[in-house]
């Protein structure tokens, strides 16, 4: 069993941004410049957006943070939204989900330009995504590629099962592993709640992505031998020995999987920092892109 490093991989990738960003101020172009758009005081948004930030910071990149109550209006998002876009200064922009339950999402998504939404999650860019187009692709789905891709994970042909499918995970990722590229061509079947013989199904599965919430759920007896298994899931579970009282466990239950894998991702430490470079990278495209 060989653990894929994510923590690794992604400051490898952040190093190779950050040489960008040198090479770029060198020939006298902008520094590349993200604003993050927090609502509320949800303590796993905060998390996320202050590691964006950091990130930001270590590659070289302009960051702006714009926070707002749980009060904040749809209304009062959207013009914030509008006037990033606005901003010639500001290459992407992230609104960190979940927003309060009296604000559609998908209205403040939908008010982000496609040309600056880095987390891929406009309409524009998700249909550029499926028909095979250049754009912005989901930055956990991207995270995931990235690591097939730099760990030379064989996918052709392969039968991989999604568990999950959300619109900024489990479909995503079902669409990239399909098509006819590298990393891709694999035979995706997608998974969700009302799936029956989910057991079953995994047991088929070359490739294992779960993306569900539910800490510990997939289960060492649903593995084939030699498989990998990506794990997406980050859960809280109460840990009394920690000065937070909680820690952070996957979707899959790592101690009894892992010794079937060929392949596995940790959590803490796989997925998630990927997400953090997938989005560096698509800022770092997205303000390349003034230039060509
Ligand atoms: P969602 O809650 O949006 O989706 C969960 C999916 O799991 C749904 O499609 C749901 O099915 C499915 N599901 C729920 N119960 C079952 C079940 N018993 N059997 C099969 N499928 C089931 O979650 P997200 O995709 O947003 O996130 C999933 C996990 O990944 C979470 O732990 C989240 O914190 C984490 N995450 C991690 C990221 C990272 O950077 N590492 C980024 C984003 C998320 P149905 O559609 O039928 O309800």
């Amino acid at each position: 069993m060989q653990l894929l490093d994510g923590k690794q991989l992604s400051l490898t990738l952040q190093n190779e941004i950050g040489l960008e960003v040198k090479e770029a101020i060198a020939l006298g172009r902008k520094r590349p410049h993200l604003a993050a758009v927090l609502v509320g005081n949800n303590p796993a948004s905060e998390t996320y957006v202050n590691s964006k930030i950091k990130a930001c910071e270590n590659i070289g990149f302009r960051s702006t943070l714009l926070q707002f109550t749980d009060q904040v209006s749809q209304q009062e998002l959207v013009v914030a939204v509008q006037q990033l876009n606005d901003n010639e200064d500001i290459d992407g922009i992230l609104v960190q989900l979940p927003l309060p339950s009296h604000i559609d999402e998908e209205k403040v998504t939908e008010a982000i330009s496609p040309a600056k939404d880095v987390d891929g999650f406009h309409p524009v860019n998700i249909g550029r995504m499926v028909k095979g187009l250049a754009s912005f692709l989901p930055a956990t789905p991207y995270g995931i590629i990235m690591l097939l891709e730099r760990y030379k994970i064989a996918t052709e042909g392969k039968h991989c099962v999604v568990i999950g499918r959300s619109n900024i995970v489990g479909t995503p990722v079902s669409i990239l592993l399909s098509r006819n590229t590298y990393p891709g061509n694999c035979t995706v079947t997608l998974t969700h709640s009302k799936t029956k013989h989910l057991k079953d199904i995994c047991l088929q599965a070359d490739i294992i992505i779960a993306a569900i919430g539910k800490p510990d759920f997939v289960k060492a007896e649903w593995i084939r031998e030699g498989a990998v298994v990506i794990d997406v899931g980050i859960n809280r579970v109460v840990d009394a020995s920690k000065k937070s009282g909680y820690r952070l466990k996957g979707d899959v239950d790592f101690e009894n999987v892992s010794p079937k894998c060929s392949f596995i991702t940790p959590v803490p430490g796989g997925v998630g920092p990927l997400t953090i470079a997938a989005l560096m990278k698509n800022t770092m495209t997205a303000s390349k892109s003034r230039y060509s």
